[in-house]
């Protein structure tokens, strides 16, 4: 997974998705090569659900296939990360998440 903070998120019919305003580099530093993208779903913390497109690329010296990452999503979470912030510190009960899940969120 490769963390980017300078994106732009566009709308396409019910699709978001996310491109990198900055190349994309390998946290190893090798240049990577464009792998299609993948369709993944994100709760926000008004219990919407949107799909978002994340684009996946290939880093020829680590032979990995790595997903590019907003940085509002938390990795292998289903939640905005603004929504699991919220519920760790206290300012945010996120109604749409189940108590299971805010439990391992404060567990962590
Ligand atoms: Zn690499």
């Amino acid at each position: 997974m490769i963390k980017v903070t300078n994106y732009t998120v566009q709308k396409k019919k019910d699709n978001y998705i996310v491109r990198s305003n900055e190349p994309i580099r390998c946290s190893c530093g090798a240049e990577v090569l464009k792998r299609g993208s993948k369709g993944r779903y994100i709760v926000g913390n008004d219990g919407t659900k949107k799909r978002y497109i994340l684009k996946r690329v290939y880093c020829p010296a680590c032979d990995k296939l790595h997903m590019i990452v907003p940085d509002f999503i938390e990795p292998y979470k289903q939640y905005e990360k603004s929504a699991i912030d919220g519920v760790r510190n206290g300012t945010n009960d996120c109604s749409a998440a189940d108590d299971s899940t805010i439990y391992r969120w404060k567990k962590l």
